[in-house]
């Protein structure tokens, strides 16, 4: 591909460059006084402010909110080398990690300098997401650099997500390079061992954001019965079992994850821990076990993201309460919670309030013994908060 010479210019209102000064990657339809040029749908475009200083260069879309995502701060030329320089540079910052996983995140979008594009490595297969115009255009270009830079046996793609209509996208699924992938995949984690299904599991395939956090529940397990909610196909109570729990009991709504969360006991050897598996709404378990009396010494609490958007924040929060109160009278004096929120709308703090006021209505003394975060490999660009999304805390209750 030769170098894409910017086809258009997009010049920032008087007053709204603040954002791009502090190297903020998204340019809105609002801060935007005019377009000059005629840039398609995906190309590239420089941006400058009212007086013609240049701003930033990035890929438009005419037909999004976010009207010009920002790929460099400087008049870099953007050809194959490009793209090839910034999936190297991605990949480089996780090679550490491969010591302990061959699953990660190789590319996260923004806060990896390639907005729009998710990359996520499952032993030697790849899916990726393309969330964005300007990546969706530049797909088989990525594809091959890809395939010739990390080897894979296979690349599938994972863009069948409700935000590529943000972007005037269908969402899309497929396999698109190389071997197609197996049904179960085996990965590893740390000491466990998981089957993955790229094809249809949830996310591009696994949580991988939460990997650091199921090392942690791993050890404090020791002796502890434990009661992992939402728990997909049991990352945190694999990892539980191999930190010596002598109990888990999985909640899950979804009856065919309960059965792969099973399926990982087998694959870990831990087919003799006490287990248990529930399948149904969490809210409603946890009432039921509370009025049987059963208690835990661990309960992990990892909902599915409860705000969507910024007008959904206030009945998100309730929810986190809600369900912060169900665990945490489930949990022995001195036990520990582990509670998530994966909603980028909602906040630490605001979090960290919801459930503040969960330990206040059942009167329960707790301390906070970590915060924790989504995993390195999902980092957070210094200049793109939006990058932040999980947040949950490490509590002891009294
Ligand atoms: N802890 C998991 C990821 C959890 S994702 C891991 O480490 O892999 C959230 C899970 O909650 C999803 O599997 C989803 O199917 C499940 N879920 C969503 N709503 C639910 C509800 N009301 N009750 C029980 N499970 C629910």
């Amino acid at each position: 591909m030769a170098a894409e010479k910017p086809t258009g210019e997009v010049i920032i209102a008087r007053g709204r460059e603040g954002p791009l000064r502090r190297l903020h990657p998204w340019v809105y339809a609002g801060a935007i006084a005019e377009v000059r040029g005629t840039p398609e749908p995906g190309a590239i475009v420089d941006v400058k402010d009212h007086r013609g200083n240049f701003l930033g260069r990035g890929y438009y879309n005419p037909n999004s909110q976010i009207r010009v995502r920002i790929l460099s701060y400087f008049a870099t030329k953007i050809d194959e080398d490009f793209w090839a320089e910034r999936l190297v540079r991605a990949a480089r910052s996780r090679e550490r990690l491969l010591a302990g996983t061959d699953a990660v995140r190789l590319v996260n979008s923004e806060s990896d300098g390639l907005p729009g594009l998710i990359v996520d490595r499952y032993g030697d297969f790849i899916s990726f997401q393309a969330l964005t115009y300007g990546i969706e255009v530049r797909k088989k270009l990525l594809v091959e650099l890809m395939a010739g830079l990390f080897s894979p046996a296979g690349i599938y793609e994972r863009s069948d997500v409700g935000v590529r209509n943000l972007e005037g996208l269908e969402p899309f699924k497929g396999y698109i390079y190389g071997k197609e992938p197996p049904p179960k995949l085996e990965i590893r984690e740390g000491r466990a061992k998981f089957y993955v299904d790229i094809r249809s599991g949830h996310k591009t395939g696994f949580y991988l954001d939460q990997r650091e956090n199921r090392l942690i529940l791993a050890e404090i397990a020791e002796g502890k019965e434990v009661l992992d909610v939402f728990s997909y196909t049991g990352g945190f109570g694999v990892h539980a079992g191999l930190g010596g729990a002598v109990s888990v009991l999985f909640v899950e709504d979804s009856a065919k994850h309960l059965r792969w969360a099973r399926d990982h006991l087998f694959l870990n050897g831990l087919s003799d821990l006490r287990a248990g598996f529930v399948a149904g709404n969490a809210f409603q378990e946890l009432r039921r076990l509370y009025r049987e009396r059963r208690q835990f010494d661990i309960v992990v609490l990892d909902p599915p993201k409860f705000a969507r958007n910024a007008a959904e924040v206030e009945d998100a929060l309730r929810g986190y309460k809600d369900i912060n109160i169900l665990g945490m009278r489930l949990l022995r004096r001195g036990g520990y919670l582990l509670t998530f929120s994966c909603s980028g709308h909602v906040s630490e703090e605001l979090f960290l309030r919801a459930v503040m006021s969960a330990a206040v209505d059942v009167r329960r003394e707790a301390k906070i013994l970590r915060r924790l975060y989504q995993a390195e490999d999902h980092p957070v660009g210094l200049t793109f908060p939006e990058g932040a999304y999980l947040k949950g805390f490490l509590i002891q209750i009294f």
